[in-house]
């Protein structure tokens, strides 16, 4: 089977400090050079001639790349479905650019409230979230709104459905990867994310709930199947086998993206298998995971993205009446 995705982390430089992210805080992370122009596009040229349809643009903070409308331009021509996620802080300035090119623009917003926002974020970013969702539906977007969902932040849902609401925008309810701010999700938790599927502009992962429940990838009957899923190319043009939290599992393209990736065949299978792997709730790599076996989480996995499209689908003609 072809991979499905690929996370394509354009930069690790960021312009917020989110408390729930470690990627800032890693000086030589920071340090990190970014491939030019020309070896990007190769790259992301090779993606498409493996098969990959569905292109993650990630970092850091994709609007710090000077060179992004070319690498989103370049994407939309060979046909790529393309997602980024921004902070909005260089959004107002940079929308006129790069909006055209990009299927699924997602804003991150922690919160209803702006001071608890900045406060998780390291920044003064909430207004400039909401200029923003202003800004991409004068230009024709019906932009997502990514909730990441903490113990602390679940209280805040109901008021983050109806600001989503008020600004036309679709809310998408993204629990944090880091499994300690999960911990202590109870089933009562769970059924209250669950009771807000009823909401034309709220959407979720069912799969991604039930794998909570399940306390997440289980290292020794992994679920997860990063590296046949998800193709992962980091800011220097180097894979991350079998995903970006496997320092070790770094190879750098040398030849073509094809030979490196066989090349790297025995890494892997250790898929879900490292010590890393335990409890594991990478959801940009267990979600597309899901598709590559058939199982409750596939069915609830499928179930959840045709939600998922209708209510974007029905948002975006709702928003041209
Ligand atoms: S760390 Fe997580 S995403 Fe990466 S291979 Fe292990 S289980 Fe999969």
């Amino acid at each position: 089977m072809r991979p499905a995705a690929a996370n394509f982390y354009l930069t690790y430089r960021c312009n917020d400090t989110c408390e729930f992210c470690g990627m800032w805080r890693e000086a030589d992370l920071q340090k990190t050079p970014e491939a030019g122009f020309e070896e990007t596009k190769k790259t992301l040229s090779e993606l498409k001639d493996l098969g990959v349809a569905y292109l993650d643009l990630t970092g850091g903070e994709p609007l710090l790349r000077e060179d992004l409308p070319q690498i989103l331009k370049h994407s939309k021509e060979i046909n790529f479905y393309t997602t980024l996620t921004t902070n909005g802080l260089l959004y107002p300035q940079r929308a006129k650019e790069i909006t055209q090119f990009i299927d699924r623009l997602i804003f991150s917003l922690d919160s209803p409230a702006s001071d608890e926002h900045d406060r998780i974020r390291g920044a003064v970013c909430f207004d400039k979230v909401l200029e923003s969702v202003k800004i991409a539906k004068s230009l024709g977007k019906t932009p997502v709104l990514n909730f990441t969902l903490t113990r602390e932040s679940v209280a805040s849902l109901p008021e983050m459905a109806t600001l989503a609401e008020e600004l036309g925008c679709l809310l998408w309810v993204n629990p944090v990867f880091d499994f300690e701010s999960l911990n202590g999700f109870e089933a009562d938790t769970i059924d209250h994310i669950k009771y807000f599927g009823y909401k034309s502009n709220v959407a979720f992962n069912l799969a991604a709930l039930a794998f909570i429940k399940a306390s997440g990838n289980n290292e020794k009957r992994p679920r997860c199947r990063a590296a046949l899923a998800v193709i992962t190319v980091t800011p220097d043009n180097c894979l991350m086998v079998p995903c970006i939290k496997n320092k070790e599992g770094k190879i750098k393209i040398e030849g073509s993206l094809k030979e490196t990736l066989l090349a790297s065949k025995k890494l892997s299978k250790m898929s879900g298998r490292l010590v890393i792997c335990r409890g594991c709730m990478m959801w940009p790599y267990m979600i597309p995971s899901f598709l590559y076996k058939i199982d409750r989480y596939f069915f609830l996995n499928l179930w959840s993205a045709i939600d998922l499209y209708r209510k974007e689908y029905l948002l975006k003609k709702g928003g041209k009446k």
